[in-house]
């Protein structure tokens, strides 16, 4: 990650690159010991078979076919992503025969190599990457409608909404979902919070039954206890039940756009038209004495500016060379984040609490700039010229742009 030698806009490819670049090694590894016969699957073709965007192009629900060797073993299978663990995404398949298996694409599986696992240990060589296209945002349903799901006769019938489809750890308001019942009146209800990638619940809810009529809501900020959540899809799941055990639900088993929305992990900070530069505002560029700590990324002088993660206010001052500029200790993360050039200070101080998208300034100039830009750092822990140290910030930018 700290290869200054790649050119300035790095994109997904050169990533993936890198991790077909570290393959032949690692199956040379497996292969050279000789001895004792490990069956080692390898795949020969990948293509998509169904609820595909096309033959080579997968998406979110998809199902593949892999065709091989050695295959009758295998009991499950990575989708590799990105460089990094943080994305990887398997699930348990079971081969049709030695020589063919078909795969699910879990929701939350991005773009990259795949490789396959058997139960005693054999494991294939990452693959060339296999095209994901995500998943189709979800439907949008703000305002209450009535629930598709399931109703039992006798059952409340029940209207939800969800404020929103796209939500980010830490901000605030977080996303809400909202309902409201109408005939029978609850007995009991319940509200879980559903992960799309595997359909477990990770949060309920059991809200008191109100008269019928009344809209109650709920709220979450992307968050569980004081861990941030996994991005990806999550839905609300809503049952209500009437005194006799009729029940209703507002949406079906597996639906993956009622009342649902995609969590990210960060927003990209500069809300307006901007640029990463050339070789000069890259990490690790040669500046008169030191080394370029973060990443420029220009934008017009005054662009609104965001925390792109939540957290504490670690350091707000002027410095000649950094100009005005904050430090956030994102929430949820070991990283800081520091933000340099602000046009004017930062209304927030040293210790407040600051929520991801909140505006924390506007792009400037200010100390050793030229052009209005936007200085970036991430800093690993324990943080900031606190015995951490600054990676390259620009994969992370580059994620983020993508979504936000
Ligand atoms: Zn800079």
């Amino acid at each position: 990650m700290r290869d200054t030698r790649l050119p300035a806009k790095r994109g997904a490819c050169a990533l993936i690159l890198c991790a077909l670049a570290a393959a032949p090694a690692a199956s040379g590894q497996s292969s050279g010991g000789g001895g004792v016969y490990v069956a080692t699957p390898k795949v020969s073709k990948v293509a998509c078979l169904r609820k595909c965007a096309s033959k080579q192009r997968a998406r979110g629900g998809s199902v593949l076919k892999i065709v091989g060797t050695e295959l009758a073993g295998v009991n499950a299978l990575t989708y590799l992503g990105s460089y990094g663990s943080g994305d990887d995404a398997t699930v348990k398949v079971r081969a049709g025969s030695d020589h063919r298996l078909n795969a699910r694409v879990p929701i939350g599986a991005v773009t990259g190599p795949i490789a396959l696992a058997t139960a005693s240990g054999g494991r294939s060589a990452p693959t060339k990457p296999v095209l994901i296209l995500p998943p189709p945002p979800p439907e949008p349903n703000a305002e209450l409608s009535p629930a598709p799901g399931p109703r039992v006769n006798g059952a409340p019938r029940l209207e939800t909404g969800t404020s929103r489809t796209k939500a980010f750890v830490g901000a605030r308001p977080g996303v809400t979902f909202s309902f409201r019942l109408s005939g029978a009146s609850a007995a009991a209800l319940k509200v879980e919070l559903v992960s799309a990638a595997d359909g477990v619940a990770l949060k309920t809810w059991t809200p008191q039954e109100v008269a019928p009529d009344q809209v109650q809501s709920i709220s979450w900020d992307g968050r569980l206890g004081r861990a941030a959540a996994k991005p990806g899809r999550y839905s609300f799941r809503l049952t209500a039940a009437s005194a006799d055990g009729a029940e209703a639900r507002n949406s079906q088993a597996g639906d993956i756009d009622r009342d649902s929305f995609d969590l990210y992990d960060n927003i990209f900070p500069i809300r307006g038209r901007h640029d990463f530069g050339g070789g000069g505002a890259e990490f690790g560029a040669g500046r008169a004495g030191h080394i370029h700590q973060g990443q420029d990324v220009f934008a017009r002088c005054g662009t609104r500016m965001v925390a792109a993660r939540g957290g504490r206010v670690k350091f707000k001052q002027y410095h000649a060379a950094a100009g005005h500029y904050i430090v956030i200790d994102g929430a949820g993360t070991d990283i800081d984040y520091a933000y340099m050039h602000l046009d004017q200070p930062s209304p927030f101080a040293e210790g407040d609490r600051v929520y991801t998208g909140q505006t924390i300034g506007a792009v400037g100039d200010s100390g050793n700039a030229e052009g209005c830009h936007l200085h970036f750092e991430l800093w690993s822990a324990p943080g900031w010229y606190d015995g951490g140290k600054p990676f390259d910030p620009l994969p992370s930018l580059t994620a983020w742009d993508s979504w936000s």
